[in-house]
């Protein structure tokens, strides 16, 4: 297994420059009217310009110039949530401007979040080979032939449980059972419904593709209950669930006293702090981390060396990455905010320094891993979301919450902006969502806030999928306790609790 999927991936790296010119000759410089053309032309840099930056000084170096004359994406630009302004002159843009205008695709799913039309990817034939390729470079580097890949991962919308069954069957892996969770058969049958059936029709083309199996509300324990059922060998089986359910399964097998040891967990979808590595490897399991944005692709993943911390390989033939230091929206703290830009033809979006409110370090770590080897030398740490809440993996941007926390909130049950605050913090078993709410302002039931503001979140894009995903787990919490206070005395509508920090890479 894999020969041809390295060197699909070598050529890429080996190309990577002419791939990248072709790709925004194709998409940006050949069309007038996109948003990054307009950019460019007031930035004053031609296409031959760019290439001959490119040949001098390589892609990193000529985005870090680039970021500079304004070419780049911050993540309310993005959004669509403000106007782009370049040299005086606004750009006409909404999120879909940036969409690939060259791909054919046929996998739409809606990200985790954000307010606008939401962030809609479009998954081509070419991507799916692509990210099979990093697929069976995973299943090489954690040799996963010899036992079952579980899946804990909600249904429709959400498209990542459906697409780790394909991907993984495609390479051979022994793909099941696959959990499903995210809402009650009354709100979540139509997607039941369209989950199974795509389900059903990947395997009448021959995908061994497991049916989903739904989980009780707010209820891991099944999960473990299988895995202690395994055999026991170094490893019973790899389980394919970001960093909170994880953490839900390990603490239920805690619970229950059953031995789910040699469990190998794979975790995407929010940042792996320290406090939920800790108690995934209490249970006796390791944990990798992954790193996947919804509108690029999978862009890393660790490797069998990488035990501490939230690092991985970044997989270079995909995204280029730069650092941009800022001061984080809702905070006052600086984060080492990370620029993305995509570079094969068939991304879902063409991004050109975007920014996506993730932070984390860059750096060349000597390793001998099958990442390392095909190519992977470039390594990022200590990654963390900032700015959104990301619990569970679902995303929801800080610009949403905050109209909810200042305005929503204040209009129906009293009290000003500054007597909510959302905080997102580890709590003993899971990343935590807490409602902060000053005991000044009366309120009888604790039950009608909350259930007030997961339907506020419903909303929003994204939200309905949170709104699902929290009511499963029981993650949102409210108190009456006054709002945190930073240093400077000021109150945050939203307060992330400091994540993933790598030991290792923190100066
Ligand atoms: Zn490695």
């Amino acid at each position: 297994m894999g020969n041809d999927w390295k060197s699909r991936i070598r050529q890429n790296l080996e190309h990577r420059e002419d791939i990248w010119l072709d790709t925004l000759h194709n998409t940006v410089f050949s069309r007038q009217s996109n948003p990054y053309h307009v950019m460019f032309k007031l930035a004053g840099c031609s296409y031959e310009d760019l290439v001959q930056l490119v040949r001098q000084g390589g892609i990193e170096d000529t985005l870090k110039k680039l970021r500079f004359a304004g070419v780049y994406l911050d993540h309310d630009e993005f959004k669509g949530f403000k106007p782009i302004v370049r040299s005086g002159k606004a750009i006409a843009a909404t999120t879909e401007s940036f969409a690939n205008p060259i791909i054919t695709g046929w996998f739409h799913g809606s990200s985790g979040g954000s307010r606008s039309a939401g962030t809609m990817t479009c998954t081509g034939t070419e991507q799916l080979m692509h990210l099979t390729a990093y697929a069976a470079l995973n299943a090489e580097e954690f040799s996963l032939g010899g036992f079952p890949y579980v899946i804990a991962r909600p249904t429709l919308p959400s498209i990542a449980g459906l697409l780790f069954c394909l991907l993984y069957s495609r390479i051979g892996c022994a793909v099941g059972p696959w959990f499903a969770f995210g809402g009650r058969l009354s709100n979540s049958l139509h997607y039941r419904i369209l989950t199974a059936y795509i389900v059903a029709l990947a395997r009448w083309h021959g995908s061994r593709a497991p049916f989903p199996r739904h989980l009780p509300p707010n209820d891991f324990s099944p999960v473990a209950r299988w895995i202690a059922r395994q055999p026991k060998q170094m490893h019973r089986c790899a389980l394919q669930a970001v960093a909170s359910t994880g953490v839900r399964i390990a603490s239920a097998a805690l619970a229950e006293g059953l031995d789910i040891s040699g469990t190998l967990f794979f975790s995407g979808g929010e940042a792996l702090t320290d406090a939920k590595r800790r108690a995934i490897e209490a249970a006796g399991a390791e944990v990798f981390p992954a790193y996947w944005i919804s509108e690029i692709g999978q862009i890393g993943h660790s490797c069998r060396q990488m035990n501490t911390g939230n690092r991985v390989h970044l997989f270079r033939d995909t995204v280029a990455v730069i650092t941009d230091p800022r001061e984080a929206p809702f905070s006052n703290s600086k984060v080492n905010s990370l620029l993305f830009t995509t570079l094969l033809p068939h991304a879902p979006y063409i991004f050109i320094n975007v920014e996506m409110q993730d932070a984390g370090l860059l750096d060349e770590k000597r390793c001998d891993c099958v990442y390392q080897k095909v190519g992977f030398t470039q390594q990022i740490s200590g990654i963390y979301s900032y700015g959104k809440l990301t619990g569970h993996g679902m995303t929801l941007v800080g610009t949403d919450i905050v109209h909810i926390l200042e305005q929503s909130l204040p209009a129906r049950f009293g009290g000003s902006p500054g007597d909510y605050q959302l905080v997102e913090q580890e709590g003993t078993n899971q990343t935590e969502i807490l409602l902060r709410i000053s005991p000044r302002i009366r309120i009888k039931s604790p039950e009608t806030v909350q259930r007030y503001l997961l339907n506020s979140f419903r909303q929003y894009n994204g939200g309905a999928l949170a709104y699902r995903v929290w009511q499963h787990s029981d993650a949102l919490r409210v108190v009456f306790e006054e709002p945190l206070l930073t240093k400077a005395g000021k109150v945050l509508p939203l307060y992330l609790s400091k994540s993933a920090k790598d030991p290792d890479s923190v100066p």
